[in-house]
């Protein structure tokens, strides 16, 4: 039982009355007159509390609308729930509060940008071959089905380009049973994308685009096997899994993570490769250039002939649909081209690694 002083106020009217409450354990409460005289004896269902404000007292409400408020504004009532009192206090800390605000999205952004990709990227390391396996084969299935058709190149055609990968093989002493050639007819036009298990396509289009300048042709193979040699669909595709994850972590949603890693490489198909990426296939495309006497600046060649031909694809067709067009894995080529200052640069640089040789 505890006695609290403080003042009963009538329902609807001003005056305030000095008097006490005495609260049970039961929740039984007595409000008197401090001459012992009873104003009114209430139960649990009888009564509520006012909000709980820091710095203002708890009043007790009654039924009819009467008030008893507390002299101490710092009273609380025991029957206030923790719910009740965790408002106050967060009200009352507010830097905290504005803090976690702040902290909240600080933390996912560091972990999404930061920690996930330098976890995913790690990781890649470890995953077995077979993996990767599944996952090109599962994605070229749905190149397939979707959005490429078989090659309508010429023998000929097919047989010049062969043995320029042949070389690429030898010079670059790639497993021999990891990477291989695909043609393929795509409407969008020349363009060429690797698989994470080293499974390269050229369109038909790059193909004719390139064939008077074969150099230029290999600077795009390496380029594509720089890909490849740097993980950069694991590492694309593991990034994506470990923040889905986490947001499932976040919200509960573990079973809703396992489908989507379960369907990691139809993930592929949606994504393309970080600028840095692009720029990491580049500088392995300049580098191994000059194992065939080439020199680097046949890939600023390559990008010039790609620029061109798309260029003059895209005159008829301008408009604002062609960007979500390109954000996957066939935009690759397309969407470095339809971004100009981008091109330039990869073009610039490929110049300068020429005349650094
Ligand atoms: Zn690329």
């Amino acid at each position: 039982m505890i006695t609290i002083s403080g003042n009963y106020q009538l329902a609807g009217r001003s005056e305030m009355h000095p008097a006490s409450a005495i609260l049970y354990d039961t929740g039984q409460v007595i409000i008197q007159h401090n001459n012992g005289e009873q104003i009114t004896d209430c139960w649990p269902d009888d009564y509520q509390f006012s909000d709980v404000i820091p710095g203002l007292p708890v009043d007790l409400q009654l039924a009819d609308g009467a008030l008893f408020i507390p002299s101490d504004s710092g009273f609380r009532w025991p029957q206030l729930t923790s719910q009740n009192l965790l408002a106050e206090w967060l009200e009352s800390h507010w830097l905290v509060v504005f803090s976690s605000v702040l902290i909240v999205p600080l933390f996912m952004w560091a972990m999404i940008n930061h920690v996930l990709p330098g976890a995913a990227h790690g990781a890649v390391a470890f995953l077995p071959d077979s993996i990767a396996e599944s996952m090109g084969e599962q994605t070229l299935y749905l190149l397939d089905k979707t959005q490429l058709d078989p090659t309508e190149l010429s023998a000929d055609q097919q047989q010049q380009v062969t043995q320029l990968w042949q070389q690429v093989n030898t010079r670059l002493e790639l497993p021999k049973d990891k990477y291989q050639l695909h043609f393929r007819k795509f409407d969008l036009g020349a363009n060429a994308m690797a698989l994470p298990n080293g499974s390269i396509i050229v369109t038909d289009d790059i193909v004719t685009l390139m064939e008077d300048d074969p150099n230029a042709l290999i600077a795009v193979l390496l380029h594509e096997v720089g890909h490849v040699e740097h993980k950069h669909s694991l590492k694309m595709v593991a990034q994506t899994t470990a923040t889905t994850m986490l947001f499932a972590m976040m919200f509960g949603d573990i079973e809703g993570a396992g489908e989507l890693i379960l369907g990691a490489g139809t993930g592929l198909l949606q994504s393309a490769f970080s600028r840095d990426m692009e720029r990491e296939a580049d500088e392995f495309s300049h580098q191994n250039l000059p194992k065939f006497d080439i020199s680097p600046a046949a890939f600023a060649d390559a990008m010039a002939l790609l620029l061109n031909s798309h260029s003059s694809n895209n005159e008829s067709s301008e408009g604002s649909d062609t960007d979500s067009e390109f954000q996957n894995t066939l935009s690759h080529w397309l969407q470095y081209l339809s971004s100009h200052p981008e091109t330039k640069e990869r073009i610039e640089s490929a110049q300068q690694a020429g005349k650094t040789e």
